[in-house]
This record gives C-alpha cells, structure tokens and sequence, in this order.
C-alpha cells in the first residue's frame, strides 16, 4: 500500500526528465506532453531561462519571509502591474490561495468603504476556483463539498451566461462577482465576451466588484497575456498562478488600488509568497512571455492545432463531437467517454488532462512548434481510430 493519501486517480506513468514539448519515462519512453501539468508548464520542461534564473537563485538566496523587502518580488509586482489593469500585487503559492485572497480582498474593501455586510461572492455553475474550504464553496460543485461539513457561507451560485439572473442575484450583502473568462475544469467553456463586459457594466453600476479566475487562462494560455484582453474588460482584482511559474509554484493576486485598499499590513499573509525562487523564476517567465512575437506565436500554433483537430473532428464525429477554446487552451467535447480517448492516447504516448462535461484538453506549452501540433494530431487520428473500434 503506498504511503500517499489516495485522492489522485493517476494514471500508471512516472516521468523522470523532461525537455521542451517532451517527458521522458525511466525506462525511457518519450510522450509528447500535451497538458503541461495542467496548463503550468508554460514555457515546457528545462527551458534553459528557467533552469538559469532558478540555479543562480538557488546559489544565492532561498528565503528571507516577508518581515523584509524582496527585491524580485518588487520587480515581479512592478512588471504585471505595468503589463494589466492592475496596480499591486499578492503574491501566493497557489492558484486557491490567489483565490482566497481575492475573495478576502473584495470582502475588506466593503468592510473598509463603509459596507461591511457586503460580504457574499456570486458565482457561476460549472466553475473551479480551487479547493480550500472557502473556493470549494466558491466552486460549488458537489463532489468537491461533499462531506467536509458546512460549506462556507458567502457564495451565491447562478447559472452561467443570464445577466439578468446576475442583476437579481446582487443584494445588498453582495461584496463581488466571481469567473473564469475559459472555464477549464469546467470543460474549456469560453463565457461569451459580451458577457464579461455586461458583467463589468453590472458590477460599476451596483458598487461591487468583478473578479476574474485567470489561474488557467492567463500568462498567454489563450493567446492574449490574460484572456480578458480579448474581451476588453477589466477586473478590479484577477487571481493568476499556474503559467506563471512554468513549474515553479507560484501564484499571485492582482488589483487596482482602489480595490485593494482595506489590504493593510497585519491584514493577510503568507510565509512562502513571494519567496526569492519563485520571483527569480517568475520574472524569468515574464522576459520570455513578454518578448515580441511570443503572443503572436501562440495565436498561430492555436490556428494551425484548432485546424487540424477540426479535420479530426469530421473524421471522427463518433468519437470527438467539437473543439472549443482559445488559443492553446483546447477543449475536445466527446461522443465517447472522454477517459477512453485519453488511454488511446496514452498509447500513443501523447499527454492530455480531462475535463468536466466529457471534454478533453490539450493544453501544449506555449512553446510548440508546428512539428509537434502536427505528430500530436497524427496520435490522435490513430487513438480516434481504437475508440471507435473498441466500441463497435
Ligand atoms: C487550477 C485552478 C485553480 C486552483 O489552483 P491550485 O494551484 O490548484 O490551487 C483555481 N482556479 C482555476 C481556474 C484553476 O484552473
């Protein structure tokens, strides 16, 4: 019996190195990584920026906690900033816990303005914010509150997509609005950009405040910086994490100062956050992200992989019903049982990570060349193949 608490159901794979696009097994065996440790491995596996930033960090300085100034951290702050809608910055080593601040966030911010019953959060059906006890409340989702007590009060959940089902929502208690511009765990749904905008017009209108979960989406993902750019509406506060380290844990909450104005010293903390490896490696990850032509590499990959799977789509309507998604945040809804097409494609060594509403994702590291969209396209042509043939 292993040591290991059984909440995982892996898969029976180990990976001892990895490089680029590529892991590589200890016997030897190389799968094409299209998941990227869900949507983290931004930049792929040893990216020789990353191991550099990190192995000079490493022989200089661990940690020093946040009773002092982290020069990094500073820069790291600075830079996001510059780059978003934001001002300051949070830094956590998680995506729940850039959740949790910011839902602490917007509850301080009403306490701070004179509002202190506005402390409930809305959020949408189907959505993911991570799973501490007060996201797994946000989250909503059953299997995930099932038996660990009373679920944290402060959560509203409505069905995703009725900005009138919003507006009649919103109470008086209302501190904010909770969403992932993509819902990836929930099965790689884009919400329409209309609706964020309507959203950000509804949360200026009633003097609450709009969250964004870009944990998954942001730091390039779907082919922006952060997804909400395509929808050309801003957050008062955004939780990021995933990307942003490209392996390193890391996370960070962002804000405009107005919304993070209750946020004073003694009010929330972290002894990791922010630590020196985590900064050195997220700056690290920002110099390649932020280089001119990285975005627009990331559009074209997404252009030519969305093609492609299309083909594949038509070529296996019994198998594979549609692709959705943005950029190279990909969604394969399933005729077939999503676990199936996933083990084909292990077979043929090729990585993809699951979804909720029977979907597959493929989530390649932003650095994915042209050769390797098209050997993973080519796999899943041949995995399409056995699904179809092991259920006739
Ligand atoms: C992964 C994810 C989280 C949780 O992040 P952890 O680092 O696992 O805590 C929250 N929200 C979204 C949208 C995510 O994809």
């Amino acid at each position: 019996m292993s040591a290991l608490v059984p909440t995982y159901a892996r898969a029976d794979l180990a990976f001892v190195k990895g490089e680029g696009v590529f892991l590589e097994t200890a016997d030897g065996e190389k799968y094409l990584d299209f998941g990227a440790g869900v949507a983290v491995a931004s930049l792929g596996h040893a990216h020789p920026a990353l191991v550099n930033a990190l192995t000079q960090q490493a022989q200089t300085l661990w940690h020093t906690s946040n009773l002092y100034h982290i020069p990094g951290q500073e820069r790291l702050g600075e830079r996001l900033a510059q780059a978003t809608f934001a001002d300051q910055v949070f830094f956590t080593n998680s995506g729940a816990e850039a959740m949790e601040c910011a839902i602490k966030m917007a509850r301080k911010y009403h306490s701070e303005t004179g509002a202190p019953e506005r402390y409930r959060v809305i959020t949408f059906e189907g959505a993911f914010h991570g799973r501490t006890l007060a996201t797994i409340a946000a989250g909503g989702q059953a299997k995930h509150l099932d038996g660990f007590g009373p679920v944290v009060d402060g959560f509203d959940q409505i069905p995703l997509g009725d900005i009138e089902a919003v507006r009649e929502a919103i109470t008086d208690e209302t501190a904010a609005i909770a969403i992932e511009p993509v819902l990836g765990e929930g099965g790689i749904l884009t919400v329409p950009w209309s609706f964020l905008r309507d959203l950000r017009a509804l949360a200026d209108e009633k003097g609450i405040l709009l969250i964004f979960d870009e944990i998954q989406t942001g730091i390039g993902r779907t082919g922006k910086l952060f997804a909400h750019e395509w929808a050309d509406a801003t957050p008062d506060i955004m939780a990021v994490a995933k990307g942003l380290g490209g392996g390193f844990p890391v996370g960070a909450c962002l804000a405009t100062s107005e919304a993070a104005q209750g946020m004073k010293a003694g009010t929330h903390g972290s002894t990791f956050g922010g630590n020196p490896l985590a900064m050195a490696v997220g700056n690290a990850v920002l110099d390649v992200v932020l280089e001119p032509g990285f975005i627009e590499h990331v559009q074209s990959m997404s252009v030519r992989l969305k093609q492609k799977l299309a083909q594949i789509c038509d070529e296996h309507p019994d198998v594979i019903e549609e692709i959705r998604g943005e950029g190279l945040m990909i969604g394969l809804k399933c005729k077939a049982p999503n676990q199936k097409l996933i083990e084909a494609l292990f077979e043929e060594h090729v990585l993809t990570v699951p979804a909720g509403d029977n979907v597959v994702r493929f989530l390649p590291p932003l650095i994915v060349e042209q050769e390797h969209i098209d050997m993973a396209c080519e796999r899943l042509s041949t995995a399409c193949g056995q699904v179809s043939a092991s259920a006739s």
